[in-house]
């Protein structure tokens, strides 16, 4: 006799999709910016720490005096990488990079770099984030190489 076999199962092969909904109440001036093309973060006036993605409390000092300053972006590439075999979510996308990019604050922030050819592309190359709208309307941003 088996012990915690359970009850039989049927495997299925179908796909599950999930959605998330994440709170934003204490962030939403971020996406809000993000739909104007604009970039903003959170400071704490406490210690000065500024944090990306924007944060209700400040990590360093646990404070929740936060004020929003614009982030800028400007930035320049710190690395990347290119990604041929995609994740499952994004299986329908072409090949493509993500990059590190380190802006003015010194905030370093991850996101695809927009219609780069990754031989081009080297460590120190100025990048500007740019404000994005997905097929639904979500805002994103990436990454564009700089002239
Ligand atoms: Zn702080």
């Amino acid at each position: 006799m088996k012990l915690d076999s359970g009850p039989p199962t049927l495997q299925s092969r179908r796909t599950l999709s999930l959605r998330f909904n994440l709170p934003i109440s204490k962030t939403h001036q971020f996406w809000d910016g993000l739909r104007e093309g604009k970039f903003v973060t959170t400071r704490c006036t406490d210690c000065g720490e500024v944090s990306f993605p924007p944060q209700a409390d400040c990590p360093r000092c646990m404070g929740s005096n936060v004020e929003w300053v614009d982030m800028g972006t400007d930035a320049e590439l710190v690395t990347f990488t290119y990604v041929l075999v995609t994740p499952t979510s994004f299986v329908q996308n072409d090949p493509y990079v993500v990059a590190i990019g380190r802006l003015g604050q010194g905030l370093k922030i991850l996101a695809w770099v927009e219609g780069s050819q990754v031989e081009r592309l080297k460590v120190g190359d100025k990048l500007r984030l740019e404000a994005r709208s997905s097929s639904d309307g979500a805002p994103y941003y990436v990454f564009v190489t700089a002239p």
